[in-house]
Parts: structure tokens; C-alpha cells; sequence
């Protein structure tokens, strides 16, 4: 039984059922000199209707493109977060790769260095191995002979002997750790070096990862900024269309009012009739003026009158029907010109039983309640109009016969 959007500013609209309204007064003033005046007039407000249309058709186009580029956006704005986070790991992988690497490096420059050691070591040991052999060997025989006759005993000569070849035997031994040490840490150099080779490759990979990710967000960057151009563009030309749909409708209300000023077609006297006959069930479910609805302050521009579907909706007064259509917050709408700029609308039917131009009699039945356009429910819009505009139904119908919620509140 709500009809949010219908009873929110819907100038251009209101503006609309303005100009068709005085077109309609113009037409039931009857006479010749009237009706060539209303086919000029019609003919005018005619041509503000098809620019006004037009616009807003154009307006609606701008407004479908703006919101697939919002779409865009925000898919190129998630893409770029993607990129952003593969690129931020990528980045903090690389950090990795390269203090792994550093750290090999580091351990391959220690290993080097005791690989050189070692090595000198080793040449060392080597030099004085051949020394102790090349000086008993220089020494000669006589050495040798020196060496056994200068034992004193057998027993001096054995040990002289045992000294030299123990001599021998511990450099031996030195030299074979030395080359055991050197045999491993090559070994950890070789070991360290295929690391450092996988190291290597996984930077690379890496390095390359994070140009192509570089090349991505580019390209990425590029779209939002082409898009945001784009958009630029779309909200110019929209702004641009709003002056002009702002001027075209200063102009017809212009227009309009000046109409409204020649037109001079009487109000049928006596009482409003009860748009819904008291025999039929239904009940008021929403005022005119200001309410809350799912928590938003709306404007709402009549009365509801909740019924079931098909229950016959009848013309409140004698008068002109200069609306009876589909729209898409109203539904299938009938309005009525009673004359001196007053009119009533009967929004969201299920049936129209007149059609635009028909004259009708206080009570006709015009169409039936549905809940066509924006509505919920099944119910009867009931609005008054004083020359276009909404106005409280309570300045017409002071005794409603049903209980008619007051929902006037303070914004
Ligand atoms: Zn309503």
C-alpha cells in the first residue's frame, strides 16, 4: 500500500500532468475559437512533451552508462587490490629471496676463505713433509750414517729413527685431515652453489612476476583513468542536459501558467463524492502529508485507500479525463479536470474504463482498484490538484466518510 517513489518530487512529471491538464481545460471550454486555440496550445505543450521526453530518455541512457561504468570501476578497482596484494607479495617473497641469497653469499665468501686456508695450510704441511724428507735425504748418507752412528746404542738409533718417521707420520695425519676438511668443504661450496643457482632462479621468477604484475596495474591504472574521463564526460553531458531540462521546464511552467490565466472553464458546484462507493470494503491506510516510511521521511501527495482488486473506482466530480495511462510509479492512472484548475488522480488500477478526452459524470465508475506501478498492495491513490499541484484532499473533502489518518507530522 506504499507508493514511495510516486510520492516523491516528480516535477518533471507534476509539470506534465500540468500541461496536459490545461491542454484538457482548454479542449472541454467548448466553442470554435477555443478549440483552435487548445490545438495551438496542445500543439505547444506537444512539442515541450516530446523535448522534455526526449531529454529524459537521453538522461536515462547517461544514466544506465554511468552506472555499467560504476560497475567497471569498481571490477578494475577490485582487479587493481588483486595486483596490489599479489604485488605486495611478490615484493615481500623477493625481500626474502634476496636476504636468503645474501645469506648464501655470505656463507659461500666464509666457505671460500676457509677453502683458501685450508689449502695453505695444507701447502704448509706439504712443504715441511718434504723438507724433513729432502733434509735427511740432503744430509745423506753421511746424514743417515750420521744419524745411525751417532746413536749410541741400538735403542738411541731406533728412537732417532722413530722420531723421524713420527715426524713424518704426524705431518702425514695433519695433511690428511687438512685434505679431509678440504674434501667437505668443497663439498659445502658445491652444495651452497646449487643453492644459490636455485635462489637465483626463484628471484628471477620472481623479478619477472612482479614486471609483469608492474605491467598489469599499469594497464589497469590506464582503464580507471580512461574510465574516469569517460565518466567526466557522461556527468558533463548529463549536467548539461539538467540546465537544459531545467530551462524547458521554466519555460512550460511559464507556459502553463499563462494558460491558466485564460482558462476559464467553471468547476461543477456541489459536494466531492467518495471516490469508492461506501458499500465496497475499505479503509484509509495512508494520509496526506508527511510520514515515515521504512524510516525515510516521504511526502505523501494523497490518500490511500486500501480496497480489493476490481473494486470500482468512481469520478469524484463531473469533468474532463485528460490522463488515463501507464506509468511506471502511478500504474494505470486516470486524471480527471474538474475546471478552474482543479483536478484528481486515481493511481495503480487494475482496469481503465475511460480514456483520455472522455467526459465524465460525478460517480461514474472510471476504472478498478489494482496495484499497478510502485505499489504494494492493492489500493486506490486519491490526490487533488490545484493547478498542477498536489494539494491536501482535506481542503475538498472536509467529512471524509471513513476515518482518514491525519499523518501530518513535523518533518
Ligand atoms: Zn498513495
Amino acid at each position: 500500500m506504499k507508493n514511495q517513489i510516486l510520492h516523491k518530487g516528480y516535477r518533471l512529471i507534476t509539470l506534465l500532468l500540468t500541461c496536459v491538464i490545461v491542454v484538457g481545460v482548454c479542449l472541454a471550454g467548448g466553442g470554435s475559437v477555443a478549440n483552435a486555440d487548445s490545438k495551438l496550445t496542445d500543439a505547444t505543450v506537444q512539442k515541450y512533451e516530446e523535448q522534455l521526453d526526449q531529454l529524459h530518455k537521453q538522461q536515462q541512457d547517461i544514466q544506465n552508462t554511468l552506472t555499467k561504468m560504476a560497475k567497471e570501476g569498481s571490477s578494475l578497482s577490485a582487479q587493481k587490490q588483486q595486483v596490489d596484494t599479489y604485488m605486495d607479495t611478490t615484493q615481500r617473497k623477493i625481500a626474502i629471496a634476496e636476504t636468503l641469497l645474501a645469506e648464501l653469499q655470505g656463507k659461500i665468501t666464509d666457505t671460500k676463505a676457509s677453502i683458501e686456508t685450508t689449502q695453505a695450510e695444507y701447502d704448509r704441511m706439504y712443504e715441511q713433509f718434504w723438507n724433513i724428507v729432502v733434509m735427511n735425504y740432503e744430509e745423506g748418507d753421511a746424514s743417515y750414517i750420521g744419524l745411525i752412528l751417532g746413536a749410541d746404542s741400538l735403542s738411541d738409533f731406533l728412537t732417532r729413527m722413530d722420531h723421524v718417521s713420527s715426524l713424518l707420520a704426524y705431518n702425514k695425519s695433519v695433511m690428511d685431515t687438512l685434505q679431509q676438511t678440504q674434501t667437505m668443504l668443497e663439498e659445502d661450496k658445491l652444495s651452497l652453489e646449487a643453492k644459490i643457482a636455485v635462489q637465483n632462479e626463484t628471484l628471477e621468477t620472481l623479478q619477472k612476476d612482479r614486471e609483469d604484475l608492474a605491467k598489469q596495474e599499469a594497464d589497469i591504472l590506464k582503464k580507471i583513468g580512461d574510465l574516469e574521463k569517460d565518466q567526466a564526460a557522461a556527468q558533463k553531458e548529463y549536467y548539461e542536459n539538467k540546465k537544459k531540462e531545467d530551462q524547458l521546464d521554466k519555460e512550460l511552467e511559464e507556459y502553463l501558467a499563462e494558460l491558466q490565466r485564460k482558462n476559464q472553464e467553471k468547476m461543477e458546484s456541489g459536494d466531492w463524492l467518495w471516490p469508492i462507493s461506501l458499500n465496497d470494503y475499505h479503509y484509509n491506510s495512508s494520509g496526506y502529508g508527511w510520514r515515515l516510511l521504512y524510516g525515510v521521511w516521504d511526502y505523501h501527495r494523497g490518500w490511500d485507500l486500501a480496497a480489493y482488486r476490481g473494486t470500482p473506482i468512481l469520478a469524484s466530480k463531473g469533468g474532463k479525463v485528460v490522463i488515463a495511462q501507464y506509468h511506471n510509479s502511478y500504474g494505470y492512472y486516470i486524471v480527471i479536470d474538474h475546471g478552474d484548475g482543479v483536478s484528481t488522480v486515481y493511481a495503480h488500477c487494475s482496469k481503465l474504463n475511460v480514456a483520455k478526452g472522455d467526459t465524465v459524470k460525478k460517480g461514474d465508475k472510471i476504472g478498478e482498484v489494482g496495484t499497478t506501478g510502485n505499489s504494494t498492495g492493492n489500493h486506490l491513490h486519491f490526490e487533488f490538484r490545484l493547478n498542477g499541484k498536489y494539494t491536501d484532499p482535506f481542503n475538498y473533502i472536509k467529512n471524509p466518510p471513513i476515518k482518514v489518518i491525519a499523518s501530518r507530522y513535523n518533518k
